[in-house]
C-alpha cells in the first residue's frame, strides 16, 4: 500500500507485484475475459525471424513484439505479467465493486472488502476532512520532548510491513520494520527480526552513490519533502527539508547495502533483549518495545546490526526538533494515499515519476482496488478463486508440479559431483517441499479487522495495526507451515526457504504462462520453467544454507560446496558481463541467486517435459518441433519493456536481471544448441565445458 517498492528478491519478478504501490493497469484493450487460446499457443507474429537465434534468442522469439508495444502512460515497464496483471485487477475490482453494491451483512468479509474500496472511493469525504484524521498523529510528534518520548512514539509506530526472506520486501519508512519468522536457529519457533527502515527514497545508494543521476535525484528529493510542509502553512519548509534530508543521508550511512541484506550469512543475527542497552545505545528500548507490543519478547533476530545501533545513535545525538519534523513528513508521506489529493500527487511526483519514470498516475478507482486487496489480500483472493480458478486447472498444475519434482529428483540422482551425504540431505528437503497451487489451504481471518464505509484513513492505520498484532499473536505458538505470503491474485510466484514452501498463485496460472488448451512444450516452457525455478531456491545459493527442517545449517561437504560455488562463480561472470546501459552493467553476484534458479528451473522443466511424454512423440506447431516450442515459449513468457530509470532503479537494488538476459538462460542448456542449431562464432553461443549446470 504506501510503502511497496519494487525490490522484491526470492520472488519470480519485481514488476509483477504492485511496484511502488502506483504500477499501472491502463491497458484500454485489455481483454475482459480470460484470453483462450486460438492458434498455435506461442506468438508468431510477435517473432522476428530475420535475428538468428543463436545470435539473439531473445530478438528471435520477441523482435517484433519489443518494436510494436508502447508501455502505458501509467506503468514502468510492460510484458505479459502486465497484462494479466491488468485482467486480474479488472476481475478483481469487479468483485470488490461488486461487494460495494451488495447489501452483505455487516461483519461479513464481503462487507468488508466493499465498505474499504467505497471508502477509499469517497474523495469529496476525503478533501473535507483535510488532515483532521492524521491530526492526532500529528499531535503526537509535536509532543515529543525527549529521547524517552521519542523512543515511544517510533516503537508505536512498528509494523509488520518487512520481509527478508519470503516474500522479500526490505523496505520500510519506519525507522525499522518487524518481520515475525521462523527462528533460523530453532526453526519450530517464530522469532520478531528487526529490519532497518526510516528512508524516504528506496536504497541507502540513493543517499551515498556519487553517480550524477543520483547527484540530480538528490537535489528532487529534497524539494519533494519541502513540498509536503506547504499545506501545512509551517515557516521555512526548506530549511526543514534540507535538516529532514541530513537525519536520512545519516540513518543511510547506517545501513547495511542491499547486498548484504540479501545475505544471510550476515543477517541471521540474534540478540537478547537485555544486550540492546549495551549493543545499540540511544534509543530507550524499553519504551520503544513496550509502545511496540513486544515488552515480553527475549529474542530477536537482527537483519542488519549496523542499523540498529546507528540509528538508536541517531535517537539519541540528532536534536529532537529535527526528529520531530521527520517524522512529521514521514507521516503525511506515509498516508498519503488515504489524505487529500494534493498529498497523493505529491507522493506520485516523485515516487512515481522521478524514481521511477512513470509519467502517469493511476486512476483512483485502480488505486482503490490495490488498497482493498492488500488490506484484506485473503477475503479477496476467496471471492476471486471462487469465480476464476476451477479445481480441473489446480489438478493440472499439480500433476505438473509433480513431473518437475521427479525430474528434479533425478537431476539430483545425476549429479556426479555430488556426495552421497549431500545427496540424502538434498532429497529429504525435495520430499518436506510443501507445494501451494492456487490459493492456501486455509483462509486468513479477517473477523478482528474493523472496516468503516466513511473513513478511508481510520480503515488503513487498521488494516496495518491489524496485520502487526496478527503477527506479534504468532510469538510462542507452533510454526505453521501452511501460511502463504502471496495473495491468490498476484501474478508471481515465491519460494519460502525456512518454511520449505512454494506458492503458485491462482493469477498467474493463466496464458501465457500455463493454458491446458495448448501443446504441453509451451506450458512446460512458461511455467513449468516457473516452478522449477521456484523449485531450485531450494537449492540456490541461499537455499542450501537451510536444512529440510529450516533450520539455518549447512548441509554440503566441503567439496560439495566448492563444486558448487565454482559453478556459480562461472554464472555470476555470465550476467556481468551484460551491459544494458554503457555505464551500468547487470551485477552478477546480486543477481546469482535468481539466475541459478532460472538455469537449474528450466533444466528441470525440460526434463519434466520429457518425463511427462512417457516415449510418445509430440506434435509440431507451425513448423516448430516440440523442443522449439519450449523454448519459444520460455522467451516469450519473458518479454518484458522498461523505462530507462525503472531498468536503472531495478539494476541498482533488485536481486532479478533484467528480463532480456533471463530469456538468455537457454544458452545453459545443451537441447537448445540441438533445437536452433546455435554455432561457435554467434553472439549466445557457449562451448559446452561453458555451459553453466549447478542442478
Ligand atoms: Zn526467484
Amino acid at each position: 500500500m504506501v510503502a511497496m517498492t519494487i525490490f522484491k528478491n526470492r520472488t519470480l519478478r519485481p514488476f509483477a507485484a504492485v511496484a511502488l504501490g502506483l504500477a499501472a493497469m491502463v491497458l484500454a484493450a485489455a481483454p475482459k475475459d480470460a484470453p483462450a487460446t486460438s492458434g498455435p499457443g506461442i506468438d508468431l507474429p510477435g517473432m522476428d525471424r530475420s535475428v538468428a537465434p543463436g545470435d539473439d534468442f531473445y530478438r528471435y522469439a520477441n523482435g517484433t513484439w519489443m518494436k510494436t508495444t508502447e508501455i502505458p502512460a501509467d506503468r514502468p515497464a510492460f510484458g505479459p505479467d502486465a497484462v494479466l496483471a491488468e485482467l486480474t485487477t479488472t476481475r478483481t475490482a469487479d468483485l470488490i465493486k461488486e461487494a460495494a453494491a451488495s447489501s452483505a451483512p455487516a461483519g461479513s468479509e464481503a462487507r468488508k472488502v466493499g465498505d474499504y474500496y467505497a471508502a477509499y472511493m469517497d474523495e469529496a469525504g476525503i478533501e473535507a476532512r483535510g488532515l483532521a484524521p492524521l491530526q492526532p498523529t500529528l499531535d503526537r510528534i509535536a509532543a515529543i520532548a525527549d529521547r524517552k518520548s521519542l523512543s515511544r512514539y517510533l516503537g508505536g509506530t512498528l509494523r509488520a510491513d518487512v520481509d527478508a526472506i519470503n516474500a522479500t520486501d526490505m523496505y520500510t519508512d519506519n525507522v525499522f520494520g518487524v518481520w515475525v519468522a521462523q527462528d533460523m536457529n530453532d526453526p519450530s519457533r517464530y522469532l520478531p527480526f528487526l529490519m532497518q527502515g526510516g528512508l524516504d527514497m528506496p536504497d541507502r545508494a540513493y543517499y551515498l552513490d556519487d553517480s550524477a543521476r543520483m547527484e540530480t535525484i538528490r537535489g528532487k528529493v529534497k524539494e519533494h519533502i519541502g513540498l509536503r510542509y506547504l499545506p501545512l502553512k509551517i515557516p521555512d519548509p526548506q530549511g526543514k527539508a534540507a535538516r529532514i534530508y541530513d537525519l536520512e543521508r545519516k540513518i543511510a550511512e547506517a545501513h547495511a547495502s542491499r547486498e548484504d541484506s540479501g545475505d544471510v550469512k550476515k543477517s541471521n543475527n540474534h540478540w537478547a533483549r537485555a544486550e540492546f542497552e549495551t549493543k545499540a545505545p540511544g534509543l530507550d528500548w524499553d519504551e520503544f518495545f513496550t509502545a511496540a507490543g513486544l515488552g515480553a519478547a527475549r529474542d530477536f533476530g537482527i537483519w542488519q546490526p549496523s542499523a540498529v545501533t546507528g540509528i538508536s545513535a541517531l535517537a539519541a545525538r540528532e536534536p529532537v526538533e529535527t526528529w520531530r519534523d521527520y517524522l512529521t513528513f514521514h507521516a503525511l508521506d506515509h498516508f498519503a494515499s488515504v489524505l487529500p489529493e494534493a498529498f497523493g500527487q505529491e507522493r506520485f511526483a516523485f515516487h512515481g515519476t522521478v524514481l521511477a519514470g512513470t509519467p502517469e498516475r493511476r486512476d483512483r478507482w485502480k488505486r482503490a482496488v490495490d488498497a482493498a486487496g492488500f488490506a484484506l489480500g485473503e477475503a479477496v483472493g476467496r471471492l476471486y478463486v471462487e469465480k476464476y480458478f476451477p479445481p480441473q486447472a489446480k489438478a493440472r498444475v499439480e500433476e505438473m508440479v509433480k513431473n518437475l519434482m521427479a525430474a528434479f529428483g533425478r537431476r539430483i540422482d545425476a549429479l556426479d559431483w555430488m556426495s552421497p551425504a549431500t545427496r540424502a540431505r538434498a532429497k529429504a528437503k525435495l520430499a518436506v517441499l510443501k507445494v501451494g497451487v492456487g490459493y492456501p489451504d486455509a483462509w486468513l481471518d479477517y473477523s478482528g479487522l474493523r472496516v468503516e464505509r466513511a473513513d478511508a484513513f481510520a480503515n488503513a492505520d487498521r488494516a496495518e495495526r491489524f496485520e502487526y498484532e496478527r503477527n506479534l499473536r504468532k510469538l510462542g505458538r507452533p510454526v505453521d507451515r501452511s501460511e502463504w505470503v502471496m495473495t491468490p491474485q498476484t501474478v508471481n510466484a515465491v519460494n519460502l526457504p525456512v518454511m520449505n514452501a512454494l506458492n503458485f498463485p491462482a493469477a498467474i496460472l493463466q496464458p501465457p504462462y500455463f493454458d491446458p488448451t495448448r501443446p504441453a512444450a509451451m506450458d512446460y516452457g512458461a511455467i513449468g520453467a516457473v516452478i522449477g525455478h521456484e523449485v531450485s531456491h531450494s537449492f540456490d545459493d541461499s537455499g542450501a544454507l537451510f536444512d529440510e527442517t529450516g533450520r539455518f545449517q549447512n548441509w554440503w561437504t566441503d567439496e560439495d560446496r566448492a563444486h558448487f560455488e565454482a559453478a556459480s562463480e562461472r554464472l555470476a561472470k555470465q550476467y556481468d558481463a551484460y551491459k544494458p546501459f554503457p555505464d551500468l552493467a547487470v551485477n552478477g553476484k546480486l543477481t546469482l541467486g535468481e539466475n541459478i534458479a532460472d538455469v537449474a528451473g528450466l533444466a528441470a522443466s525440460y526434463d519434466a517435459y520429457r518425463l511427462s511424454l512417457g516415449g510418445k512423440p509430440a506434435p509440431a506447431v507451425a513448423g516448430f518441433t516440440p523442443d522449439q516450442q519450449f523454448f519459444i515459449s520460455f522467451a516469450q513468457s519473458w518479454r518484458q519493456k522498461v523505462r530507462e530509470p525503472a531498468l536503472r532503479q531495478q539494476i541498482l537494488g533488485d536481486g532479478h536481471a533484467p528480463n532480456e538476459y533471463r530469456g538468455d538462460t537457454v544458452r545453459n542448456l545443451d537441447p537448445w544448441y540441438a533445437a536452433f542449431d546455435a554455432k561457435p562464432g554467434q553472439a549466445l553461443y557457449l562451448a559446452p565445458g561453458d555451459r553453466v549446470r549447478v542442478w
